[in-house]
Parts: C-alpha cells; structure tokens; sequence
C-alpha cells in the first residue's frame, strides 16, 4: 500500500537541513510546505530589513532544498496568514498527516495545534533539537527552584554539556563567570580600531526581494540602503568563522560599552543567524571553544561568549515558553504611557537615544546594552505600557522573534514580570551611560544634573522612579540598597525632581 503525502512545514525561522521536520523525509510521498505570508509581516509592524532577511533567507532555503530535490510548495507573498494558507493546501489536497517542528512562537504552536484538531488530521510536531535544552527538561530544572537565576541554570547547561568544565565538572578556570571582567568601558581616547564585522552583498534574490519590500512596504520603518545580513548557510558559516577569527579575541572586555558611530563594537553579530537557524548553536560554541585553544584567547572573553548561548539564549526560551501566555499581558507596574514617536524616527535630543535608535533604524542592529540599559532603561524610567515596548522591540530588530524578544524586554528590561527571572529591576541614571560611553560629550543635557532645563532626562526619571518606588525598594532585601543614595538628597531636591519628571512624563514626545 503507498504510504500516505506528509505535508512538512517549515517556517520562516526554522531554516536548517538538520532539523528535526526533515529527519525521516520521504522524498517520494512526502513534501515540503513554506509559506511567505504578507499577514506576518504587517502582524507586527517590522523593520524593513527585518521582513527582506526573513523573506531572502526563506527563498535561499527554499533554493537549497530545490537543488537537493526535494518536492516543494512554495508559496509567495500570500496575504492569507501561515495557518490559513495551511488549511487552504490541507484541504485542497486532502491532506492527513502534517509534520512540523514545534514553532518557536507560542501563538503559531496553538494555532497549528487547533488547526490540526478542527481538520482532523495527525500532528506530528517535533521537539526542536536545534536548542540544548528542550522545555521539558527546563521545566524540570524550574520546577523545584525559589528562584529562577540565569547562573544555577547556566552551571547545569555547562555540565550537561561537558562546555567550559573538567571531568569531575568543576568550572574551567575555577570560576563559573567572569562578568566583572567583561563590564569595562572603551578607554577614554575612544574604542580604537575595531576589526569590521564581515557583510554581505545582497545576490540576485536579496536584490529581488529588497525591490518587493521597497515597493510593499514602503511606510514601515528603517532603512535598506545597508542591507547586508547572512542570508543562507554559507553566509552565516562564513560571518562565523570571521567573528572566531578576528573579532572574539576583543569580545568580552568591552562587552557593556558605548560610543558614537560604533553600532557593532566587538560584538558577534550572530543572533540573526542563530535564530533563523542558519547557524546551530552547538557550532558556534565549538568555533569559539577551537578559537580560544588555537590563539591562547582569554578565558574570561570565552566564558562570556558561551554565557550568552549556552546561558541566556537557552534561559529566555525556557522563560517563555514556561510563562506564556501570561507573560505577553505582564505589567508589573501598571505602566500605561505611549511610546515616544521618536523610538520610530530617532528624532530625539537625547544623544543616547539618538545613537542608539538610529543604527537601529539603518541597520536593525543595536547590542545588549544598547537595548537594555539605553532604550530598554528609558521606556522603564518612562512608564510606557510594556506591550507598546515589546512591539517596538519585535518590530525593529532583524534578530527579533517572540520567544527571545519577549522575556528580554518584559522580563529583562521592564521588569514587568515582577522579577520572576531577574532580582531587580534594571535601571541605571544618567551616569551609567556617561561612564560606558561618550554619548554625553555631545549631549544638550547633563547627566549630572537632577531637575531643571538642563538636567539629563533619564537621570531625572531615575531619582523619580526610585523616590516613587522607594518603600517597595526598601521592603525587600534584593532592592534595598537600591535606594541608598536618596538619603543624601534633600526633600526639597526630592520634591524637585518629582515635578520636572511630572513634566517629562506629560511630555514624552517634545524630549
Ligand atoms: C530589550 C531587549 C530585547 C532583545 N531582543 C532580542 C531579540 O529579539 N532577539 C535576540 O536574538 N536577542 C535579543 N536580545 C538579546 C541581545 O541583545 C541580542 O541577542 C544581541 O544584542 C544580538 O547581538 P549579537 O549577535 O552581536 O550578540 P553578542 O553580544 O555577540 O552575543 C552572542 C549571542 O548570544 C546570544 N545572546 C546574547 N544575549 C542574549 C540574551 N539576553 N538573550 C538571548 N540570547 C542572547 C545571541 O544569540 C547572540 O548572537 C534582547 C535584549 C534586550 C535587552
Ligand atoms: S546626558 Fe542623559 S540623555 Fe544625554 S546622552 Fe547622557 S545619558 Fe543620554
């Protein structure tokens, strides 16, 4: 008897000849299914670049399956959503047996599942192996814990996976983390040479795309004018190799700093890659484990690569899909503002701000501290409604999917979660940017300065948020400290500072 069609989704974010959907394919009944749905584009209002990787990406995947023959539907620029195109091929062609692997976003998993229930056909949704920890074992590892921390996770992942640990799994270097050393500022005179990232010239079908997207989506944000991205394998092993060659060596000491003009620092640039899965993080690890034995690199430089995939990327993903739905509604501080029309146009006196939201509108590109404490930090201090920033944040990075966007903004920058990962709330005044970055040289406002004209509005909003919250603060022994230094500012300076941030809060959109 012939064995019946398995119609294999793939999805936009799950481009990889080793993942788990293609593992027992038939090449003689079974087909693959990819879909570019306009919908998903416009569901979140993304970064131009954003929508011309994804689309670029999934037609290079589709190309590489083409030349391995593999059957393929593919189906362009549809405006149906990915579910509904997938009903419309199910029941056309009477299909009864889907395969996919488990959609990273928590609103296409229940969608397929119901999908699959209203149809009647089989499901078969796959684990995603391409992550060192499946939900099942994170959901075993949280189970029993007070507290959800990074670093007791951390140290599991590194022993499980024999990474950075001796037989009798004690750390390398006698030490699990070596944070305070990856925490230095750009010396004063500047950052100095910095070794380019390497880019790619967009081929045919990112030119192809590029046009589609300019005349498509002409009103959505950021610029096209540098695209360069990895947009298949190759690229991805290539921009790989070059960051393990050139660039890891300088990546931790200087990982939290700052300065004008300078969007990558010694960053890896990867995240695109690895989360689209054109790059498998086992890989990534073993280039930079290979690179530090090769060139003697500093250990303290490797653990901190390792600690942000093997660590926080694994962490966030067991976060989310432990927390949602709830998590997407979380705001642990009843935050309700607007967002600043100028997160979308960088049109803001704030240098800070300026810097960082502009490279994120020409490149789609800001790094972690760029995100957390320049433009995360401020749309905390500024009350803004948390699903208003994580829309913001999902839309405007070309690395941004829901399961690693969503618990760095709610969970991470906001803390809108109430701590659930995280001990305190992560702001920072004024001074934290003067120190790890130039941005306040040429700044209107001082960073010094509490209230009045020319004070800095982030540090004005700081002293505000901490006078706000202070008895909270003060209630618990994770935050208590944080609140130390209003001792030494007067009621009067206190009552100050409140009403100049009354004043930025009532005029967000003038800043
Ligand atoms: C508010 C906010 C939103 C964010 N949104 C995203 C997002 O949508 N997509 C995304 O991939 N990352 C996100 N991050 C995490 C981090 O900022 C980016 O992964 C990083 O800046 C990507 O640049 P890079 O590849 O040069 O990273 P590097 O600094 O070179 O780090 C190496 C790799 O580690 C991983 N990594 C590092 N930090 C994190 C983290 N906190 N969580 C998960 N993975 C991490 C990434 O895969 C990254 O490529 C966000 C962080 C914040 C604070
Ligand atoms: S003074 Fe304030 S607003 Fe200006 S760059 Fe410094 S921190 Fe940013």
């Amino acid at each position: 008897m012939n064995s019946p069609k398995r119609l294999v989704l793939i999805l936009g974010d799950q481009l990889s000849l080793d993942g788990a959907a293609l593992k027992d394919f038939y090449f003689e009944t079974d087909e693959v299914f990819m879909v570019e749905s306009i919908h998903e584009a416009q569901y979140v209002w993304s970064h131009q670049a954003k929508i011309v990787l994804f689309l670029s990406a999934m037609r290079h995947f589709a190309q590489t399956l083409k030349s391995l023959n593999y059957p393929i539907s593919y189906i362009e620029n549809t405006p149906l959503s990915i579910v509904d195109a997938l009903r419309e091929k199910i029941q056309q062609e009477k299909i009864t047996y889907l395969i996919c692997v488990e959609p990273g976003e928590w609103r296409l998993k229940q969608e397929i599942e119901a999908l699959a229930k209203e149809l009647e056909i089989q499901l078969d949704m796959r684990e995603d192996d391409h992550f060192f920890c499946s939900h099942s074992e994170f959901v075993a590892w949280a189970a029993d814990k007070k507290e959800l921390r990074l670093e007791y996770f951390y140290r599991l992942m590194r022993k499980t996976n024999h990474i950075l640990v001796d037989a009798d799994g004690n750390p390398e270097g006698d030490q699990w983390n070596f944070d305070q050393e990856n925490r230095k500022p750009f010396p004063r005179k500047g950052p100095g040479m910095i070794e380019e990232p390497i880019f790619f010239e967009p081929d045919s079908i990112t030119q192809e795309v590029i046009a589609f997207v300019q005349k498509t989506y002409p009103n959505h944000p950021g610029s096209l004018e540098t695209f360069r991205w990895p947009v298949n394998r190759s690229q991805a092993l290539e921009a790989l190799n070059y960051f393990v060659e050139y660039r890891l060596r300088n990546f931790g000491v200087h990982q939290d700093a700052m300065w004008t003009n300078t969007p990558y620092g010694w960053h890896s640039i990867l995240s695109s890659s690895l989360n689209l899965k054109l790059l498998n993080p086992r890989e990534v690890i073993a280039a930079a484990l290979n690179a530090w034995k090769k060139y003697s690199l500093d250990l303290t430089t490797i653990e901190g690569f390792v600690r942000q995939i093997l660590g926080w990327r694994e962490f966030v993903r067991g976060m989310y899909y432990l927390d949602m739905p709830g998590m997407a509604q979380d705001n642990y501080y009843e935050h309700q503002r607007t967002l600043p029309n100028w997160y979308w146009t960088g049109d803001t006196k704030m240098a800070c701000m300026k810097d960082a939201i502009g490279q994120t509108l020409q490149y789609g590109y800001a790094h972690h501290i760029q995100r957390l404490m320049v433009t995360g930090n401020f749309a905390l201090l500024a009350e803004i409604l948390p699903s208003a920033v994580c829309d913001w944040y999902l839309a405007i990075y070309v690395d941004a999917i829901e399961w690693v966007e969503l618990p760095n903004t709610a969970g991470m920058a906001l803390f809108a979660n109430g701590g659930r990962f995280t001990s305190k709330p992560y702001i920072a005044s004024g001074a934290y940017i003067k120190r790890m970055s130039n941005y306040c040289n040429s700044c209107k406002y001082k960073p010094d300065v509490r209230y009045g004209e020319t004070a800095c509005p982030i540090t004005t909003l700081y002293w505000n948020f901490l006078i706000k919250h202070r008895s909270q603060f003060e209630s618990s022994p994770r935050t208590k400290l944080m609140t130390a230094n209003l001792k030494r500012i007067s009621d009067e300076d206190q009552k100050s500072i409140m009403e100049h941030a009354d004043h930025l809060l009532n005029n967000l959109n003038n800043l």
